[in-house]
């Protein structure tokens, strides 16, 4: 037989790297409670047709495609927005709004393998349908920024656009709608040369150019300056006092770092409205990302429905953290291990193993049949808090030797005491 290894892009999570990935989780759903949003689950496995039809080129190139056996076209689901989008047209079509929805879980997408950028990772999806109003945008972005300062991350930026103002100004001066998406597509890679060659109208191409030009660190100067370039395109002018409002709401409720990038774009076609994405200076990738997408729901069959969604990077955020030194604080139970003197003592042993579990106390039990010093040094080993050695005079008194591991101190004990010995004992470890 071969040696197997893990696909190229897929990582195996050993104990320390998923129990942060679990910290993160938790923090994700403690979020989600915070700000009222309930969690579903969809399936990994979705309609090829569903997550292609509206996600953009970059996406659509990097699924995981396949025919089931019953010959239908399906995917690996590279984000959540498209299933939830599905589940608002069906299913919760009827649900009253707004409905705030979180989902997290594991995405796929065939990027090519590096530093932050896997093809199986993690995200915690929050999607808010049934507002069009800026307080649900800001939402998303507040949300964002009390999960990354709950875990303890520093330095970090929000960068906003508006694709309703590009979009805007592309519509007006006719250029096509799948020109549009190529456009942004480029401008999304920073391929901004390509992206204004795309565009045949002088006219048009000079105010984009205008937009992508812009760098004026005064957040009310830059948005002043967006004014004065599309002053001619109403809708594009009424974009971006949207998007200062968005700025004023959030900066308002004391997120202080949000900058605006008018020339920022991002490949995903739904997107109608404020996109945003949020970076620390030292990773040059973005921790999350989000935007409005209002069409999205009426192209899946359902009633119209303004919504806006961000997902964050899990992976990526673990990885910020690590890079700035923050450790994930958790709750772990203490960790016992039960051992038995000899053979003829297993069953005891079993069964106060069994009570203790039955109290809710993580139990390992003996499995190796070793003597008491070789089992003892191995649950050092693994870092358990405490050891029971059931031993035959200790029996006979109803109680067991109580070994706590990092002390190197034993006591015999009433076995009747013991989930009070234990207990109430929970630890906080990073
Ligand atoms: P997107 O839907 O592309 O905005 O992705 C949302 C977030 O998922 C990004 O901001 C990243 O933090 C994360 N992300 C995207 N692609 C990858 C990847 N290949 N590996 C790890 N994280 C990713």
């Amino acid at each position: 037989m071969p040696t197997f290894k893990t696909v190229r892009g897929m990582r195996d999570l050993l104990l320390e790297e998923s129990q942060k990935l679990n910290g993160l989780v938790e923090k994700a759903r403690k979020i989600g409670e915070l700000y009222g949003y309930m969690e579903v689950v969809t399936p990994i496995v979705e309609p090829y047709e569903l997550l292609s039809v509206k996600s953009g080129d970059e996406i659509r190139s990097r699924m995981f495609v396949f025919e089931d056996l019953g010959h239908r076209k399906v995917a690996l689901r590279p984000e959540f927005t498209s299933s939830i989008a599905r589940l608002v047209s069906t299913d919760l079509k009827n649900e009253p709004k707004p409905l705030r929805i979180l989902s997290v879980g594991s995405v796929y997408r065939y990027d090519e393998p590096q530093r932050g950028r896997y093809r199986e990772f993690w995200q915690s999806n929050f999607e808010l349908m049934g507002s069009n109003r800026p307080e649900s945008d800001a939402e998303m972005i507040l949300l964002t920024d009390k999960f990354l300062k709950e875990l303890g991350l520093r330095d970090y930026v929000f960068k906003i656009g508006h694709v309703g103002i590009l979009r805007e100004v592309l519509t007006s001066e006719k250029v096509k709608e799948k020109t549009q998406d190529a456009v942004l597509l480029r401008m999304d890679k920073k391929e901004y040369a390509e992206a204004l060659e795309l565009i045949e109208s002088k006219n048009c191409r000079e105010v984009i150019q205008g937009l992508i030009g812009l760098s004026i660190d005064s957040v009310p100067q830059i948005l002043n300056e967006i004014k004065e370039q599309v002053k001619i395109y109403e809708k594009a002018l009424r974009a971006t006092e949207n998007m200062e409002e968005v700025w004023r709401l959030v900066t308002e409720s004391g997120c202080k770092e949000v900058i605006v990038d008018a020339g920022f774009a991002r490949g995903l076609e739904y997107y109608t409205g404020i996109i945003f994405e949020v970076y620390i200076p030292e990773l040059d990738i973005a921790l999350g990302g989000g935007g409005r997408y209002d069409k999205l729901i009426e192209v899946f069959g359902g009633k119209p429905t303004p919504a806006v969604g961000v997902a964050h990077g899990l992976d990526r955020i673990g990885l910020a953290l690590q890079m700035q030194n923050i450790t994930i604080k958790s709750k772990r139970k203490i960790r016992v291990v039960i051992i038995p003197v000899m053979e003829e003592l297993k069953g005891e042993a079993l069964k106060i193993s069994q009570s203790l579990r039955g109290e809710g106390i993580p139990t390992e039990f003996e499995v190796m049949g070793r003597k008491v010093g070789r089992a003892l040094e191995d649950a050092d080993r693994r870092k358990a808090d405490y050891a029971i050695i059931v031993g035959e005079r200790e029996l006979k008194e109803k109680s067991v030797v109580f070994r706590d591991l990092a002390k190197r101190e034993q006591t015999v004990i009433k076995i009747r005491d013991l989930p009070k010995k234990i207990s109430g004992s929970e630890k906080i470890e990073s």
